[in-house]
């Protein structure tokens, strides 16, 4: 029997707000266990919340971003449950009525992937196991650092598919400057929803939930296992059962940790200790105005303005600081295509792997560089050596060229008097190029420009060549 795949994926993404969404501790990543918090955040007695108005910004920023509509009227409910990463025992999320609905999202495979949601909640705390004790501390820093939780429709299709919606989710989000997207370090994560139905079919199967996935790797590693063992299960005539599994990393198998809760298990009640949020046009314009230019909108600018390939303007864009170097770049020194040209070959391959997402030198020294060889201040591959020098040891660009003699420094009189002697050499080639052999003149071009390395830029040889020539 054969299946189709059917993925619907519920993604946490940490807010990077300076403070926590109800209380105004730290929502810094790390620090001291225990240090960012506060009566509030722990849920002690009395202590009332009060919304982070950037958190609700960032969160329609993001809704806005993906085409979704803005609730005018959006309400926090309680969600309980006890665990002990959870003081107050409840989270404030929102159930019914969340502050974004209905967007979307489309894969470079073509599937649209619809948004059912997209809501602001805060998140729990971490535990910390020490096996080898037998210990768990819980340390409270991460409670109540705004999340929104981003609910797709099951729209998407294969393994590659999730990892990509993902992806592009953490990329857009860079973005817009609201979640710096750093799966290591948990600030965005995903659970995996999937299934399988008989080929073609309409109606959807059972499905299992993936909790947690904080790589790509493991979220399409987790897929893949998840279809092999559905798989398995419905040709030998068995139901799925509808739970919420974890996958091992290391065994590369998933497991199950309990069946699937539904919202009543929470006992979900309005928030009675939040106010709920009213919309007017204009904080939905205002929000729609801190929307910056989009990956997608600067590949676009980048081929219809700047004229880069598509392939080019793709991978500049596929970093927000990457595209952010670049457009500084190009706004001191607008010749869009020589400055793509040396930031792909030279800048890219440096920084492909490094995880510090840093050039280390500025936009304006590179602008600079790229101006010197362009003007032949310095040849093309001493431009290139100087790039490197600055990766590797730092400095400034004209500093480097000339401690290593890279300037060409024009000597007008070798100029005039190499070409005259070569002219007078080669009188023959005169008269042929005067008869109306133009490509004598690419000849006579090679010619000096060998003769004269470093005393002469081909801008000064083309210019005076014509000048004698056509005399
Ligand atoms: P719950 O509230 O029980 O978590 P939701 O209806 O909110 O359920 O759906 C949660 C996620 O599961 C959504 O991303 C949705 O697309 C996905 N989902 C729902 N049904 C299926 C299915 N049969 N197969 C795969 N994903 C599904
Ligand atoms: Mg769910
Ligand atoms: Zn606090």
């Amino acid at each position: 029997m054969k299946y189709d795949t059917v993925i619907g994926l519920e993604i946490h993404a940490e807010l990077s707000t300076d403070t926590k969404v109800f209380c105004s501790c730290s929502a810094q990543f790390g620090g001291m266990p225990n240090t960012h918090i506060c009566p509030v955040c722990t849920g002690q007695p009395g202590a009332l919340p009060i919304i982070n108005r950037a958190a609700v910004e960032y969160a329609i920023r993001a809704g806005l971003a993906f085409g979704c509509d803005i609730n005018r009227y959006s309400r926090f409910d309680r969600k309980n449950y006890f665990y002990p990463d959870l003081p107050k025992a409840y989270q404030i999320s929102q159930l019914d009525l969340p502050l974004c609905i209905n967007g979307k999202l489309e894969l470079s495979t073509g599937t649209v992937v619809r948004i059912n949601r997209i809501h602001l909640e805060e998140d729990a705390g971490k535990l910390v196991h020490d096996d080898y004790h037998g210990e768990s501390w819980a340390d409270y820093n991460r409670c109540s650092v705004p999340l929104i939780e981003i609910v797709t429709e099951p729209d998407i299709k294969s393994a590659e598919e999730a990892a990509e919606f993902v992806s592009k989710i953490g990329l857009y989000l860079k973005y817009l400057g609201v979640c710096d997207a750093k799966m290591q370090e948990g600030s965005i994560r995903a659970d995996v929803n999937v299934s399988l139905k008989p080929e073609g079919s309409e109606k959807l199967g059972d499905r299992a939930e993936l909790k947690n996935m904080n790589s790509m790797r493991s979220i399409i590693r987790a897929i893949e296992y998840e279809i092999k063992r559905q798989t398995e299960i419905l040709d030998n005539g068995g139901k799925v059962e509808q739970e919420t599994r974890r996958f091992d990393d290391a065994m590369g198998t998933t497991s199950s940790l309990r069946s699937k809760e539904n919202a009543n298990d929470y006992r979900y009640f309005p928030e009675p200790d939040v106010l709920a949020i009213t919309f007017t046009e204009e904080d939905i314009e205002n929000a729609r105005r801190n929307i910056p230019l989009l990956p997608h909108e600067r590949v676009y600018k980048y081929v219809n303005e700047y004229k880069l390939t598509d392939e080019d303007a793709r991978v500049i864009t596929l970093e927000k600081y990457i595209s952010d170097f670049y457009d500084e770049t190009v706004a001191i020194y607008p010749e869009y295509k020589n400055v793509a040209n040396l930031f792909l070959t030279e800048i890219m391959r440096r920084v492909k792997d490094t995880e510090t997402e840093e050039i280390p030198f500025s936009a304006k020294d590179f602008a600079k560089v790229v101006e010197m060889a362009d003007k032949n201040t310095v040849n093309r591959n001493d431009a290139k050596t100087i790039i490197r020098i600055m990766f590797e040891e730092g400095g400034e660009p004209m500093e480097i060229a000339k401690a290593n003699g890279f300037i060409v420094e024009v000597d007008t009189g070798a100029i005039s008097e190499f070409i005259d002697n070569l002219l007078k050499e080669r009188a023959d080639l005169v008269e042929d190029y005067r008869n109306g052999k133009q490509n004598v003149f690419g000849f006579f071009m090679g010619q000096a420009t060998r003769g004269l390395t470093g005393k002469a830029t081909p801008k000064d040889i083309k210019e005076y060549l014509e000048k004698v020539l056509k005399g």
